[in-house]
């Protein structure tokens, strides 16, 4: 058991798919001992004004902010935002980010252009979850170079879903010309990689992504790596956490990050 619960990828109901208030899950955390979260509610930039992100971004914002006066000298609250697909719509994506403080921005990718998230997607197949894979991670790439976020998030996410509708099993391991390029565009671009722990609440069952990756990472110079529950419930907030900083630790990584006003900030891991 690691002493240090901090987690920095925990969602709301201020998310589509959150199912507690951010009051709610900080009193679990003070609860359960927990230093320090990041509310990090979804923001789907390629679909914000059809699907109404506009307000629920305003109002995760202001019930994420009343959590963190709250629980001050408790819980320390950052205020954070998984900005999905930011790269799809530069100029829209830079005035989010202008229009609130964000202590933490998350990069990740949940649907290809015109396509709608991996996880309402079906009928995957051996041939198509190959393309869907090889352009899933372009498109990490390209908000790699993009740049505008602080943690890329959980790296193989379609898989989980290649996994439980299809039962077709994908590893990056087998992509590694691929997952080499994005990482080594983290690495220039001084991004943090996350490691989440969703899928180890899923059929799927592994680390996204896997230690493998995470020690790549670590070789190509890769210096900050965060810790994500990728919670939607309070009781699931640091779920996880041990395997995720065993995977940090066996990888060559001693300290993991913490981002506060969109500077890291390294802790040990002990
Ligand atoms: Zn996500
Ligand atoms: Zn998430």
């Amino acid at each position: 058991m690691y002493q240090k619960l901090v987690d920095m990828h925990v969602h709301t109901d201020n998310s589509p798919d959150g199912h507690h208030s951010a009051m709610f899950i900080c009193e679990k955390a003070e609860l359960m001992g927990v230093r320090a979260l990041a509310f990090t509610d979804h923001c789907e930039v390629d679909v914000y004004l059809k699907e109404n992100y506009d307000r629920m971004v305003r109002q995760s914002f202001f019930e994420i902010s009343k959590a963190q006066s709250a629980f001050r000298g408790k819980v320390l609250v950052l205020r954070g935002i998984e900005l999905a697909q930011g790269h799809y719509d530069k100029h829209l994506s830079q005035n989010i980010l202008s229009a609130y403080d964000y202590d933490v921005v998350i990069g990740s990718v949940h649907a290809l252009r015109h396509m709608t998230d991996f996880c309402h997607l079906d009928g995957y197949t051996e041939e198509n979850v190959r393309e869907y894979t090889l352009k899933y991670l372009r498109e990490l790439y390209n908000m790699a170079k993009w740049g505008n976020f602080d943690i890329m998030a959980h790296m193989t996410y379609p898989f989980r879903y290649f996994y439980q509708k299809a039962g077709i099993d994908i590893r990056l391991s087998d992509y590694s010309e691929q997952v080499d390029e994005i990482l080594e565009m983290l690495v220039k671009n001084d991004k943090a990689l996350e490691v989440n722990t969703a899928g180890l609440r899923m059929e799927v069952g592994r680390l996204s992504p896997e230690i493998d990756t995470v020690r790549r990472f670590k070789q190509l110079g890769g210096k900050y790596i965060t810790f994500g529950s990728d919670a939607h419930f309070a009781e699931d907030i640091t779920a996880g956490i041990d395997e995720a900083y065993g995977a940090m630790l066996e990888a060559g990584f001693k300290e993991f990050t913490v981002f506060q006003k969109r500077t890291p900030i390294l802790m040990p891991i002990e």
